[in-house]
C-alpha cells in the first residue's frame, strides 16, 4: 500500500467515528485505519459539556474517549484539525483542505451535525455560542461567573440543559423559547409546566411563545430583539434551536441523501463502501418500523461500532433501539422509542411530575418510555416497545 492508502477511513472525530474505530478493531486489528477529524482535540463526549463540566462532577481530561496511546497502540493515524473537503466515491479517494489526498477501502461518514443558525440581523455574529463543541465549553466557562447576564436561545435539550447549568453557576439566565415551555417538542404539557415551574423558581426567566428577530452589540452587551418587542440585553449569548445533519461530502459524493445520509439496515449509504453513522444518518429504525434520525449519544455509539464491524465485513444489521437521557437540574430521565409530545401520553406517576413513567401510545399501543427519575428500566421499555404491550387506561400508582 501506499503510504496514503487506507483500509479503513473514518471522516469525523466525534461518537460515532471514534466507536466505528473500535468497531474495526474488534474484527481487523491490523488493517491500516485513518481518523479525519475537523476538532483539534481527540473524540470526547459531548453530554457532560452541558451537564457535569459545569458541576465539578467531571474535569475536561476526563471526556475523552481514548487517549492518544490507544490510538497509536491499535495503529489508527489520527488527523486533527484537518477537514475532509470531498470524496471521490468512483476513484475511492479522500481530500482534504491541506490538499493531501487519502485513498480508502471502505469509507465511513460520521460527519454528524452541524448548529443550525439564526436566520436574522446578528444571527452570524462571532462572538454568539452555536453551543456543541469542547471549545465552546472552554470559551464560555472562561466568561461566565456569578450575575454574568446570559440569554439561552432555544428551549430544547440543549437550551435547557446549558441554562440549568448557567444558573447552577449562578449567573443571571434568561431563556427565550418558541414554543409554550421547555422541551415542548418531548415532554408532555403538565410535565413541561412543572419543569418551567421549577426553572423559574430557581430564578432562571422565562419568555416563552416568542423568538429572535435581532441581535445587535453594543459595547460588550448584546441587546436581543423578540418579536413581541422584548429587548433583552446580555453578556453572553447562547443559542440552542437544533442542528442540521452535515451532508455536504455525502452530497457531493453524489450519496443518496434525504433528512440525513440515506443508510440501509447496515449503515450503508447507497454506495456500497461508504457508510455512515450517528446524527448524519438516516436509517431503517427496525423496531419502530420507521426511517428516521437520531440525535443521541447512545445511537451515535451503537451505530459506530456496528457501522465500523460491517466496514469489515460483518454483515451486522442495526437492530438496537437507542435511548436518550438529560438532566435538567434534579430532574433526569432516560427514554427509548417514539418520544414526542404530539403523541398521547399517559403517566404512571409515584411523585407528580417527578418521578414515574410516561408511556407514548399511538392508538393505546406503547411506541416509547420515558422513565423520570426511574433508573435501569430501559431495557424493560424496550420489550413494552417490541411487543406492543396496550395500555388501555391511565395508569395510576
Ligand atoms: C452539548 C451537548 C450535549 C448533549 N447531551 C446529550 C445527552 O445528555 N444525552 C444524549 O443522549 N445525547 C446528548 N447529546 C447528543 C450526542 O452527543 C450526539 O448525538 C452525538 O455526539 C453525535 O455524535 P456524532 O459522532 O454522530 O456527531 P458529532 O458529535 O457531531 O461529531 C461529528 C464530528 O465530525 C466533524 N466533521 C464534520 N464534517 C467533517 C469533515 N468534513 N471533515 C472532518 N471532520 C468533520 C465535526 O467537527 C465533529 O467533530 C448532546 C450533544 C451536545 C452537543
Amino acid at each position: 500500500m501506499m503510504p496514503n492508502d487506507f483500509k479503513y477511513i473514518v471522516i469525523g472525530g466525534g461518537l460515532a467515528g471514534c466507536y466505528a474505530l473500535d468497531g474495526i478493531r474488534s474484527q481487523d486489528p491490523k488493517g491500516s485505519a485513518l481518523l479525519i477529524s475537523s476538532e483539534d482535540h481527540l473524540p470526547y463526549d459531548r453530554p457532560p459539556l452541558t451537564k457535569k463540566l459545569w458541576f465539578g462532577k467531571k474535569k475536561v481530561e476526563d471526556i475523552f474517549i481514548h487517549d492518544s496511546k490507544h490510538f497509536a497502540d491499535n495503529g489508527i493515524e489520527v488527523l486533527l484539525n484537518t477537514r475532509a473537503e470531498t470524496v471521490d466515491a468512483r476513484n475511492k479517494t479522500v481530500t482534504c483542505g491541506n490538499g493531501a489526498v487519502y485513498r480508502y477501502e471502505k469509507l465511513l461518514l460520521a460527519t454528524g451535525g452541524a448548529p443550525r443558525r439564526l436566520d436574522i440581523e446578528g444571527g452570524r455574529l462571532e462572538e454568539l455560542y452555536y453551543y456543541r463543541y469542547l471549545d465552546d465549553f472552554l470559551r464560555l466557562r472562561s466568561q461566565v461567573g456569578p450575575q454574568t447576564r446570559a440569554l439561552v436561545i432555544g428551549g430544547g435539550f440543549i437550551g435547557s440543559e446549558i441554562a440549568a447549568a448557567l444558573n447552577i453557576n449562578k449567573a443571571d439566565v434568561t431563556m427565550l423559547m418558541h414554543g409554550p415551555y421547555p422541551v415542548d417538542k418531548v415532554f408532555p404539557e403538565s410535565l413541561g409546566r412543572a419543569i418551567q415551574q421549577d426553572y423559574v423558581r430557581r430564578g432562571v426567566k422565562i419568555v416563552s411563545h416568542d423568538s429572535p428577530v435581532s441581535i445587535t452589540k453594543s459595547g460588550s452587551t448584546f441587546f436581543t430583539r423578540t418579536h413581541s418587542g422584548n429587548s433583552i440585553g446580555a453578556d453572553v449569548v447562547i443559542v440552542g434551536v437544533g442542528i442540521e445533519p452535515e451532508m455536504r461530502l455525502a452530497k457531493q459524493a453524489g450519496l443518496a441523501v434525504e433528512n440525513g445520509v440515506i443508510v440501509n439496515e447496515f449503515l450503508q449509504s447507497s454506495h456500497p463502501d461508504i457508510y455512515a453513522a450517528g446524527d448524519n444518518a438516516f436509517f431503517p429504525y427496525q423496531a419502530l418500523g420507521i426511517r428516521t434520525r437520531v440525535e443521541h449519544w447512545d445511537n451515535a455509539v451503537n451505530q459506530g461500532k456496528t457501522a465500523g464491524m460491517n466496514m469489515v465485513g460483518a454483515g451486522v444489521p442495526y437492530t438496537y433501539m437507542p435511548y436518550f437521557f438529560s438532566d435538567l437540574f434534579d430532574f433526569g430521565y432516560e427514554a427509548v422509542g417514539l418520544i414526542s409530545s404530539k403523541l398521547r401520553t399517559v403517566a404512571d406517576w409515584q411523585e407528580e411530575n417527578r418521578t414515574g413513567i410516561i408511556y407514548y401510545l399511538e392508538d393505546s399501543t406503547v411506541k416509547g418510555a420515558m422513565m423520570c427519575n426511574v433508573w435501569e428500566k430501559v431495557d424493560e421499555a424496550r420489550q413494552w416497545i417490541k411487543s406492543a404491550r396496550h395500555i388501555d387506561v391511565p395508569v395510576h400508582v
